[in-house]
């Protein structure tokens, strides 16, 4: 369970808020961490900010992209204090923890997103998650460090997961949660689902032959996008699509530009 939640940091630009985040998460029993395009190193000041969770510091992954630190995920949370232009389904972290506790059902990693300390995730970044956590702080200061925000975040992870813990599952364990011990807790559509949701990576996929199908058949100016595709990501990402789904869309939208050669 736990250990299929993945924290993913946006070029973070204070190597002690990346240290800080690794004891945060190995307090939690979270250890996959995952920077995107760091600003800084992880240096001696990382280090003694981790304190004991230097274990999880080494096994930091650095990718170049978003997109790769999230392509083998079932789910995508993205935490932010801001709200948007286009609002993405609002979650608390305690909403949020369900619905990624339930997912790692799938045996895929949940990825929980976090942005930059000036200024957080950018509206793309937010439109390539499924929804958006906020931790309901102060309003007029609503702000919080980033090590504070993956604690509270990473705290109830661990609720969740213990609380399933209680049909006698080990939350610290190695995959050993299916679909069918969830039954009675978690599972979103109230049965045991017949399918694996689909990676991030087959969803962009999916995103991209749509798009391509809507200007191909004139639905969509490329010079004048608007915010069709924010807003069509926004339908698909909120209805958890399985792998099956994926390839029927997909078979559709080749048919679709069979017709419009
Ligand atoms: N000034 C930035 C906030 C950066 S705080 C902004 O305007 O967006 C660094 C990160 O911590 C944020 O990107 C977010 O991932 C997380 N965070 C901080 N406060 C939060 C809150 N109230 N709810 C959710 N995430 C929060």
């Amino acid at each position: 369970m736990l250990d299929l939640i993945r924290v993913v940091l946006v070029s973070t630009s204070h190597p002690g808020n990346v240290g800080g985040v690794a004891r945060a998460m190995k307090n939690m029993g979270l250890r996959d961490l995952v920077l995107v395009s760091p600003a800084c190193d992880i240096d001696e000041t990382a280090e003694a900010r981790a304190s004991g969770a230097d274990d999880v510091l080494k096994n930091v992954k650095i990718v170049a992209s978003m997109e790769e630190a999230v392509a083998d995920c079932a789910v995508v949370i993205g935490a932010s204090a801001r709200n948007r232009h286009i609002p993405w389904p609002l979650m608390t972290p305690r909403q949020s923890a369900a619905k990624a506790i339930e997912a790692t059902s799938h045996q895929n990693p949940v990825a929980l997103v976090f942005g930059r300390e000036s200024t957080g995730l950018t509206n793309e970044e937010l439109t390539r998650c499924n929804a958006h956590l906020h931790i309901p702080s102060n309003p007029e200061y609503s702000s919080l460090n980033l090590v504070a925000a993956v604690q509270v975040v990473a705290y109830e992870m661990r609720l969740a997961a213990l609380e399933l813990s209680s049909n006698g599952l080990n939350v610290d364990g190695q995959g050993d949660f299916d679909v069918s011990t969830a039954e009675n807790s978690h599972q979103r559509w109230g049965v045991p689902w017949d399918q694996s949701l689909a990676s991030q990576e087959e969803l962009e996929g999916f995103f991209e032959h749509l798009e391509e199908t809507l200007v191909n058949i004139d639905f969509m100016d490329p010079k004048n996008p608007k915010h069709l595709m924010p807003r069509l990501r926004r339908v698909f990402l909120r209805s958890a699509l399985d792998k099956t789904e994926v390839n029927i869309f997909r078979g559709i939208l080749k048919m679709v530009n069979k017709a419009h050669p």
